[in-house]
This record gives C-alpha cells, sequence and structure tokens, in this order.
C-alpha cells in the first residue's frame, strides 16, 4: 500500500519551536504516548524558533492503534489539525475505533 504523509494544516500551539502563526514547520512529528494520549511527541519549547520555514509539517509517526486512521503505527488521515487539550498539544483529528 502507498502511503502518504499526511500534512498538520494547524496547530494551536504557538509557543512550540516548530510553530509560526499556526503552522508547524517540523519536518515529521511523532504522534503519540504517554498513555494512549494522541499527544505530539515533538512539541518543544525553546526561546528560537527552528524548522524549515518554507515546509508545512507532516506525521512521520503515530503510536495511536486506537484511532481509527492509525494503519501499524502510522497515520492514514489525509492530513491532521493539532489543537490545545487540557495542558498539553493533541492530534485534533484523533478518532477512537
Ligand atoms: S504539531 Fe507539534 S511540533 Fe508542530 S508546531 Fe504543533 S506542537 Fe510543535
Ligand atoms: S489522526 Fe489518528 S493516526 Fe493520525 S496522527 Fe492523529 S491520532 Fe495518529
Amino acid at each position: 500500500m502507498t502511503m502518504k504523509m499526511p500534512k498538520i494544516t494547524s496547530c494551536e500551539a504557538t509557543n512550540c519551536s516548530y510553530n509560526k502563526t499556526q503552522q508547524c514547520h517540523a519536518i515529521a512529528i511523532t504522534v503519540g504516548g504517554p498513555d494512549a494520549c494522541p499527544s505530539c511527541d515533538t512539541y518543544f519549547h525553546d526561546n528560537k524558533k527552528g524548522g524549515v520555514s518554507d515546509m508545512t509539517g507532516g506525521v512521520g509517526a503515530c503510536k495511536l492503534e486506537g484511532c481509527t486512521h492509525n494503519s501499524a503505527f502510522e497515520c492514514s488521515a489525509p492530513a491532521i489539525k493539532v489543537g490545545l487539550f487540557r495542558n498539553h498539544v493533541d492530534c485534533s483529528t484523533f478518532q477512537a475505533r
């Protein structure tokens, strides 16, 4: 099966170093963990901004097997959104099986 890396269309975590104007610029993020939570495992805060400014981030891997979009620990959704949930950053496209 051919899979394409899903893009992150927006991310609310503006204090993440990879975030500029609600866009993720990490080449590929990892989603998931701990405890079956669809959190962005790549979230990172520093005073400096990083990532690749002319690239939109994608999902490189996802550990959330309990999501309907997950196939063999990869994300098969066409695209995802990332948002703030309680005190952390989650994939808002997560859908429980
Ligand atoms: S998706 Fe993750 S790595 Fe990308 S900007 Fe949001 S919190 Fe940061
Ligand atoms: S949509 Fe589901 S499979 Fe894709 S990154 Fe989010 S939690 Fe993982």
